[in-house]
């Protein structure tokens, strides 16, 4: 048996309910991982509220760290002992132990430790495809700008630094003063406080009228129209989130007289899907962890018991940098 965070139902934190649950033998493809550390993320808020639907009753949550007690049938990359963490379906991470498949759950290099790892595998790989995969026309070359907004949040906060790491003037948006510090600090170039700064007129300014080559928005709805404004011609939306909302229907058109922009809305498990990406992926997360260039903070942890909590503080925009789960 295991304490697990179940809902029975979509909808507030209140659906968020501790329950004894039985964990199973691994099949094939599969293991059993007894975690150490659970990652809070924006994405749990969509499952648990129902904007991104679940058969019910469910678990819910996709990141997490621990060790592995179990391996199924075919698993070749993982044995009983290893250190591991991942970010990876079904949800249910938020618990102390479960079967899941094998080919999302990557062994955790000895000099992370689990919260680090299970803070950073989902946001971190996140980050990683937006950065290194998602690319406009040309690429991105070092000192061109990119605006990324919710900087200072969990996936934010690693893009900052990976950005600097790469050379890129990121220009981040953020919703107070605190926040747009700690995403300067993080290493953005430039900060807007966009709960009260019009970051249209900003990014002009900074970019001396011509406009960024990608805009990064999870934010969605509240974003949308004036991160198209930002673009230079040519330049890629890439849509990755809705914390505001989803993003209501447009006319391609648009893309047209805002300037032959390109816009895509890709997803972590995309890119994730198999097990040769994943670890590519995992692989160079771990080196930029490793070598300091990207700095994990966790700056909130909740015992599983206050998982309510949790998630009105991330909805709430209370918190900054990644979030965990303590078991
Ligand atoms: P964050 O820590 O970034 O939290 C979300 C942030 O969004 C808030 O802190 C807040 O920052 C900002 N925000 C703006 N408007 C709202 C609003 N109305 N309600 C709540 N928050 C708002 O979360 P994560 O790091 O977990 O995820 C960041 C985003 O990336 C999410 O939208 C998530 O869904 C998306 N994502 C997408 C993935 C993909 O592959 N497509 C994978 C991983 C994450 P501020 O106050 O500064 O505005």
């Amino acid at each position: 048996m295991t304490r697990a965070v179940r809902i029975e139902q979509h909808g507030g934190p209140e659906q968020l309910k501790i329950a004894d649950v039985q964990v199973g033998e691994p099949g094939p493809g599969q293991i059993r991982i007894r975690h150490k550390a659970v990652g809070l993320n924006f994405i749990d808020v969509y499952h648990r509220t129902g904007l991104y639907k679940m058969e019910m009753p469910a678990g819910i949550g996709m990141e997490a760290s621990g060790i592995v007690e179990a391996v199924g049938e075919g698993v070749t990359h993982l044995k009983a002992g290893d250190r591991a963490a991942y970010a990876g379906n079904p949800p249910g991470s938020y618990c102390e132990v479960r079967v899941m498949p094998a080919a999302q759950v990557c062994k955790l290099p000895d000099d992370i430790d689990f919260e680090t790892g299970a803070a950073m595998m989902l946001k971190g790989m996140t980050a990683q495809y937006l950065l290194r995969r998602t690319l406009p026309q040309g690429g991105l070359q070092p000192g061109d700008h990119v605006l990324f907004h919710a900087a200072a949040g969990g996936v934010g906060l690693i893009a900052c630094q990976w950005a600097k790491a790469l050379g890129l003037q990121l220009i981040g948006t953020a919703g107070s003063d605190e926040k747009c510090k700690l995403a300067k600090e993080n290493g953005a170039a430039h900060v807007i406080n966009y709960s009260k700064e019009d970051f249209k007129e900003r990014v002009m300014e900074i970019t001396g009228g011509k406009g960024v080559k990608v805009v990064y928005d999870s934010v969605g709805k509240d974003t949308w129209d004036k991160s198209l404004d930002c673009l230079r011609p040519f330049g890629l939306m890439a849509s990755f989130g809705n914390a505001s909302g989803p993003v209501p229907p447009f006319a391609p058109n648009i893309l047209g007289v805002k300037g032959s922009l390109y816009v895509t809305r890709q997803t972590l498990f995309t890119h994730i899907a198999t097990r040769e990406s994943c670890q590519q992926m995992a692989d160079e997360l771990f080196d930029v962890v490793a070598s300091g260039k990207v700095k994990i903070r966790i700056d909130q942890r909740y015992p599983l018991d206050q998982v309510q909590q949790a998630h009105r503080d991330l909805e709430a925009r209370k918190t900054t940098g990644c979030t965990i789960l303590t078991l």
